[in-house]
């Protein structure tokens, strides 16, 4: 099989799978996981035909895939593969760019200029913000975070970058009690330490209250949320982000997925005031169901990032704009390709139609479920519902029952000491039928009473 043919080939088994998303159990049982042990197999002295592999990771992998590409899963907020963008990812899969810089790719820096510039006018942040294309919202978020701590000590005459953090003044960070456990791990990574960080008090839906905000100086770093992970809740930027701002903080704000509510005017509402941050990062891969990894950083001042996440060398020196001295990677793929592709698709209204879908699904089923007796924990102000049954072990067992079921997926958390499940609203394939198999399927497993 020559490469055309081969590349044939493995689109042909990519294809046969999307079309059959509908149709495959959404977590595979446990015949098809037994089933990976076919890939246990000593490392072959001499390799085996191409074909043969593609083959083999079709065969035994996909039947155990998690379907968290069809219109049936609803856990955390994972979001499909529009295929507008996941035809643009094959096709710069074949380009094979070393995207770092202009010089690496021209095509590349071209798309992800023009993806950076529409970024910021569908999100309606500061136009001359750096946009950086990472992998995921925690390395988006690492960056920035790092620009932050750098600018922070910068001004007390402390420069991070040359002389590193022993010595150096202490930066306050103050993050939401609830704030997503990747704000902790970058802060982690960064030498801030989670014991030295200070949770602000938050309501019974995630936000921080904003008459317990802690007192905010010149040195802090705040981080803010839109989009808690279990109720999809908001923090009162319009309250918090100027007081902030008058005590020369800087805000960052985690949007990972909530920061999307900012393309649809009926959601709008939730992200007011949030344009006045420092600092944001979100995701590609999630609500707007581009393919992974592709998330965004975007810092208000370009210098103060490109200052911490330079890296030219004298065999390699670019633009501050450059992606290279943007982002964490240095080798990398154009992350950007997709998310350009996915907006030049959707268009402005066809982002807003798609999240305002997947609020008014998540709203229905916040109704329905209610009224089947099940008790919803959060108003649904987006994308999440949050929900248990009668107690504790019936809530587990409805958990436990809908993963086995094999017909929709969503997991568990614990909200306020006691077990809950989330569903999450977010792909592109659910459909007005879908959210009635779910509300279906809820209601006979475990409506109590
Ligand atoms: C998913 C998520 C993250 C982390 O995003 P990744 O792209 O998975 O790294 C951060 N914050 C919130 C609120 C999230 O939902």
């Amino acid at each position: 099989m020559n490469e055309d043919q081969l590349l044939q080939e493995a689109d042909r088994r990519a294809r046969s799978y999307v079309s059959g998303a509908d149709q495959r159990r959404v977590f595979p049982d446990t015949r098809e996981i037994a089933a990976l042990a076919g890939f246990d197999e000593p490392l072959p002295k001499r390799g085996f035909a191409a074909a043969e592999t593609i083959a083999l990771m079709d065969d035994l992998g996909s039947p155990a895939t998690v379907a968290s590409n069809g219109p049936n899963y609803f856990g955390f907020v994972i979001g499909a593969s529009l295929p507008v963008a996941a035809a643009a990812e094959r096709l710069a899969i074949a380009w094979d760019q070393c995207a770092s810089t202009e010089d690496g790719s021209p095509a590349a820096y071209a798309i992800e200029k023009q993806a950076s510039k529409w970024l910021l006018e569908i999100l309606d942040l500061p136009r001359s913000s750096a946009v950086a294309f990472g992998t995921s919202a925690t390395a988006c978020g690492l960056s920035c975070l790092a620009a932050a701590r750098a600018a922070l000590l910068a001004r007390k005459g402390w420069d991070v970058v040359q002389d590193g953090l022993y010595g150096a003044p202490e930066v306050k960070v103050v993050v939401p009690a609830s704030t997503h456990v990747t704000v902790r791990k970058a802060l982690q990574v960064l030498g801030f330490g989670w014991n030295r960080v200070i949770k602000a008090p938050v309501d019974d839906k995630g936000r921080i209250l904003p008459e317990q905000l802690p007192e905010l100086d010149a040195n802090t770093l705040l981080v803010l949320q839109a989009g808690e992970v279990n109720t999809g809740e908001f923090d009162d930027f319009a309250n918090i982000i100027p007081r902030a701002k008058a005590a020369r903080a800087w805000v960052h704000v985690d949007g990972a997925f909530g920061l999307w509510a900012r393309a649809a005017p009926l959601l709008r509402d939730l992200t007011t005031g949030i344009e006045a941050a420092d600092s944001w990062t979100t995701d590609g891969h999630k609500w707007l169901n581009t393919p992974y990894d592709g998330a965004m950083a975007i810092c208000r001042d370009p210098q103060a990032l490109a200052r911490v996440m330079n890296s030219d060398a004298a065999y390699s020196s670019a633009s501050a704009d450059a992606q290279k001295n943007l982002t964490l990677e240095f080798s990398r793929r154009a992350r950007g390709i997709p998310i350009w592709a996915a907006l030049r698709s959707l268009g402005t209204s066809g982002v807003a139609e798609l999240v305002t879908r997947h609020h008014t699904q998540a709203k229905r089923i916040g109704v329905a479920l209610h009224e089947a007796g099940f008790e919803v924990l959060n108003r649904v102000v987006l994308n999440q519902v949050l929900v248990r049954g009668g107690d504790d072990a019936a809530t587990q067992e409805i958990l436990r029952r809908v993963q086995q079921s094999g017909s929709a997926w969503f997991g568990g958390t614990v909200w306020q000491e006691r077990p809950a499940f989330r569903i999450s609203l977010s792909s592109f394939r659910t459909e007005e039928r879908h959210v009635d198999q779910l509300i279906d399927l809820l209601v006979r497993i475990g409506a109590k009473g």
